[in-house]
């Protein structure tokens, strides 16, 4: 089964978008009005249970709520912030960068990263904003996959139209019930535990890949892997 965007889908991915940040600001500062509610009506009472303990107590609770909203807020600014610095991206090098960065996180799960990048495939956007991609979609994998699994990155020109490049991710992991295909773009769609995955990562891979002119597509098979592939313009360094 496969996952794309298609274009009929970007506008829906607006709405999703706010009414995703809706909800998941909503919580965190209901949290804040429940507590800082109750603190004040028992000074405002002049409750003489109310210990320093408590207070402090409730005020860490608000502190680490408005923390969580502002990290929110932090990433979508990021995503949404324009890039002056689009260059050339060269995405072998680049992508090597990160599976570097990743080495030891594989090693840790004893998964076997196996990469076939070709030379001089040029594309452009902006480096950090691909490298985000790899890792998002690395990150994945990897969590994806069984201690002792492989997990293959290759990247290279397509076969039959030189103007493309490709970069793809296949692990052989636990895959993606088909059920949950339809809302891997959607921000904030996540079935990590609490604190492991935000849902935000696919999403804004999307996004950045479609700013470079770029389709992601994800192909899934649950209890067998998932591919993820990505198809870029290649750009002609000089040209
Ligand atoms: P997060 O990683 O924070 O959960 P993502 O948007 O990157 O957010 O991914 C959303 C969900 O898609 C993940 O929680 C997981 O359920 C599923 N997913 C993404 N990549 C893979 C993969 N390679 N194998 C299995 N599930 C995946």
């Amino acid at each position: 089964m496969e996952a794309r965007m298609i274009e009929s889908d970007k506008m829906a991915t607006v709405g999703l978008l706010a009414s995703g940040v809706a909800h998941e600001i909503n919580n965190p500062l209901a949290i804040v009005a429940a507590h800082s509610e109750d603190l004040l009506d028992r000074l405002k009472e002049e409750d003489q249970s109310l210990e320093q303990d408590e207070i402090k107590a409730g005020l860490n609770i608000v502190l680490e709520q408005v923390i969580r909203c502002k990290q929110i807020i932090s990433r979508l600014l990021g995503l949404a912030r324009k890039s002056h610095d689009n260059d050339y991206v060269d995405i072998g090098q680049s992508s090597a960068q990160v599976l570097e960065l990743l080495k030891h996180r594989a090693k840790q799960k004893n998964i076997k990263i196996v990469s076939q990048i070709d030379a001089g495939l040029f594309v452009l956007g902006n480096e950090s904003e691909w490298q985000q991609v790899v890792l998002n979609i690395v990150t994945n994998a990897l969590d994806a996959s069984n201690a002792g699994g492989t997990l293959e990155v290759a990247a290279g020109r397509d076969d039959n139209n030189n103007e493309e490049i490709h970069f793809s991710v296949h692990d052989y992991g636990q895959g993606i019930p088909e059920k949950y295909l339809k809302k891997l773009f959607v921000p904030f769609f996540t079935t990590k535990p609490v604190g492991q995955g935000t849902g935000l990562g696919l999403f804004i891979s999307y996004s950045i890949v479609q700013k470079m002119q770029g389709k992601l597509f994800i192909d899934s098979t649950e209890g067998k892997g998932t591919i993820v592939d990505i198809t870029l313009p290649s750009y002609k360094v000089g040209a």
